[in-house]
């Protein structure tokens, strides 16, 4: 989650984590409630794209934060977070009810919720607690230890108890998730808490969520050898920044788009991503990558497709070549 750009280079935004502020401004900008259809293991939808520092372009001096006041649309960004139908969201922080409403799912349509780790714009307990609340029926998180103690504490201070599942995941962990066979692997962000990414499967269908974190974990690269993927999602934190002595979590805990380029060159030479399968970019910073507008076409000519908030991919349509 964690990383501040030098101010003396180029100004910040003004927050470097969301704000409720922030928030306001995110759930004011919301579309009016659309609707989704489609087979589950046909399709995702990305409910957020954006890093820990999404907060405040309306403020922020810098040339990103500019460009997103004059140009809004794609280049805003809540917290990353998936949808994988028919009823899992991977991550859930302040801006997660706002990217549910905006892609017209309805909270009683998610059942499991998996959280990669417990930055707050990952995993946010209040906000988890109110989306079971208004749920009105049972959800089941799952998630690292961290995550999960960080959960339980909170709903420890709650006089009502909503009516949430708790349950720990170690790195290799397989699990079911409604019609999901899950499997949690290592990520490599942060030296305190065993972070995690996700493989999902389903039929023919098979998914692989990673963020947040540095180089892949060689754990990781090896229990991906038997996968063949239909989609990859990876984060790209730094974007084209070249990872500075300045920046240590540049190069420890998040990827920049060099190395993410490494990864999908990686997974494409191993057969682990099917020919043709979408690789998508996420968990972009809103200081070090280039908004949407103009960072997406140039990573679309090398086969990496930067998504948007709200961006639904149809996994069919991309196996059939369209990317
Ligand atoms: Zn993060
Ligand atoms: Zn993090």
């Amino acid at each position: 989650m964690i990383f501040q750009r030098p101010s003396a280079i180029i100004p910040r935004c003004a927050a470097g984590v969301i704000a409720s502020a922030a928030t306001s401004f995110l759930l004011a900008t919301l579309t009016p409630t659309a609707s989704y259809s489609g087979d589950a293991g046909s399709f995702i939808i990305f409910l957020g794209t954006g890093a820990a520092d999404i907060a405040s372009p309306k403020t922020g001096k810098n040339q990103n934060c500019r460009y997103i006041r004059e140009h809004g649309g794609k280049n805003e960004r809540r917290n990353a977070a998936l949808f994988v139908p028919p009823n899992v969201v991977i991550d859930y922080s302040a801006t997660g009810r706002a990217g549910l409403q905006a892609a017209g799912i309805a909270p009683t349509a998610v059942d499991y919720l998996f959280i990669t780790h417990s930055h707050g714009d990952h995993c946010d307990p209040q906000a988890i607690a109110g989306l079971a609340q208004e749920k009105k029926g049972r959800l089941v998180v799952l998630g690292d230890a961290e995550a999960i103690k960080k959960i339980r504490v909170h709903l420890e201070s709650l006089s009502t108890k909503p009516d949430l599942v708790l349950q720990e995941l170690k790195p290799y962990q397989e699990f079911v998730a409604g019609e999901w066979q899950c499997k949690a692997l290592p990520a490599n962000h942060v030296p305190k808490e065993q972070a995690l990414l996700y493989v999902m499967r389903r039929g023919d269908k098979s998914l692989f969520y990673a963020t947040d974190t540095a180089w892949l974990p060689m754990g990781t690269f090896s229990a991906l050898k038997t996968e063949k993927l239909d989609c990859a999602i990876v984060e790209a934190t730094f974007g084209e920044m070249e990872c500075p002595d300045t920046i240590p979590d540049c190069q420890t805990a998040h990827l920049n788009l060099p190395h993410v380029r490494q990864v999908k060159q990686i997974l494409a030479k191993r057969n682990i991503l099917k020919p043709g399968a979408p690789f998508c970019v996420t968990h972009m910073s809103l200081n070090w990558c280039e908004p949407h507008d103009l960072l997406a076409p140039k990573l679309a000519r090398e086969g990496i497709i930067l998504p948007y908030d709200g961006m639904r991919l149809e996994l069919r349509q991309a196996l059939q070549g369209r990317r």
